[in-house]
This record gives C-alpha cells, sequence and structure tokens, in this order.
C-alpha cells in the first residue's frame, strides 16, 4: 500500500494481545487468567497522546475447540475495561477465533482487519504501527503498509530466528513506545532512516 494514500488520516498503533500486553499463557478462557505485564499501562498513556489504539488478536484456540468464542470476548473485553480504569482507551478490538487451516481472510498476518480499522477510523497506515511477540505481527505490519516492532517478551526470544529483512526488535512494549516516540531503544537489526520506518512524530 502506498502510504500516501492515507493522507489526512491519523496514525494508531495496533497492538498484539498475548505476550505484548499480557503474558502468553496459552488460550486464556477467563479474565482470571490475565496477567498485564508492568509495563503496559505506562506504555500505551504514552502511545495514545499521538497514535488511536487498537488490539489486534489471533486466538485460534476457538477454532480448535481449546475455548468458546465467548470466553475469548470475555478476556477481550475485560483487558479492554482493565486499561481504560487505568486512563489507556482501546477503540477496538479485531479477533480472529480461525485456526489457520480454515484458510480465513482475518488471521494475522493477513491485513483484513487493519484495513478495516483504516475505512472505520480514518487511519493512516503508513503513519502507523503493530507491536507484537510474533514475526506474523511483523508480516502484518509489512502486508499493511504500517510498521512493524518485534518484542522479545511472550514467545519472542522462541521466534526470532524465523524474522527476515529489516526488523526493528525491542526488549518490551516500554521500549517499543520509546522507539516510536523517540527513535531510542532498538535492540535489533534495523538502520533504516526516520524517513523510511514511518516515524510519525520526528523531534
Ligand atoms: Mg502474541
Ligand atoms: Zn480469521
Amino acid at each position: 500500500m502506498n502510504p500516501t494514500s492515507d493522507v489526512g488520516g491519523v496514525p494508531a498503533v495496533f497492538l498484539d494481545r498475548d505476550g505484548t500486553l499480557i503474558e502468553d499463557r496459552g488460550s486464556l478462557r477467563s479474565p482470571a487468567q490475565v496477567v498485564f505485564y508492568e509495563e503496559t499501562v505506562p506504555s500505551l498513556r504514552r502511545l495514545q497522546k499521538g497514535f488511536r489504539l487498537f488490539i489486534v488478536t489471533n486466538q485460534s484456540g476457538v477454532g480448535k475447540g481449546e475455548l468458546t468464542l465467548e470466553e475469548a470476548r470475555w478476556v477481550n473485553a475485560h483487558v479492554v475495561e482493565r486499561l481504560r480504569e487505568h486512563g489507556v482507551d482501546i477503540l477496538a478490538v479485531y479477533c480472529c477465533p480461525h485456526q489457520r487451516s480454515d484458510h480465513c481472510a482475518c488471521i494475522k498476518p493477513l491485513p483484513h482487519f487493519l484495513l478495516q480499522a483504516a475505512r472505520d477510523y480514518r487511519l493512516d497506515l503508513g503513519r502507523s504501527f503493530v507491536i507484537g511477540d510474533h514475526p506474523h505481527d511483523v508480516e502484518l505490519a509489512r502486508n499493511a503498509g504500517a510498521t512493524g516492532i518485534y518484542l522479545l517478551t511472550g514467545h519472542g526470544r522462541k521466534h526470532q530466528t524465523e524474522l527476515s529483512g529489516n526488523v526493528i526488535v525491542t526488549a518490551n512494549i516500554q521500549a517499543a513506545a520509546d522507539w516510536i516516540l523517540t527513535g531510542t531503544g532498538a535492540v535489533g537489526i534495523p538502520l533504516l532512516s526516520t524517513k523510511e520506518v514511518g516515524r510519525s512524530n520526528p523531534m
């Protein structure tokens, strides 16, 4: 996608859920299983000053019968509500309940949900970011014309060797927020110019 095609839209940060905002403990069936990283709330508070915030999550456990769609939605709603209590506004949660073998249109790294969000919220994907702990999250960003930031929390260390191309790697969501807002804190690979990686708040 040509980033300039969205001139006039606002930038967003699309957040993976498990391993990014909260600990990845497999398929979560109830809010009691949710454990936030302590960096999550302060990082999102900073990011939302300049970016609309969304959650994009694959919950393939639904398709596999490990949890119900209602349980997945219950956990998602809890995450949003807890964040709201702490002053963080998530505009929407996009949840794919399918397994990869279903060949649905919405599973990450397919850009379906980001394109939908761009239409519904007038976003500029070229100035937007995806933050997540799986290579799919980085590929999602590429497929939507956004910038991906790969975290080493969650499954990040396990899958790090599967990354290809220039990828911005940070230790956790706090370092990802630092990178987006100030251009510092990346521990990984990229030596791209500010312009190339689509930073939206040059200071
Ligand atoms: Mg994850
Ligand atoms: Zn799907």
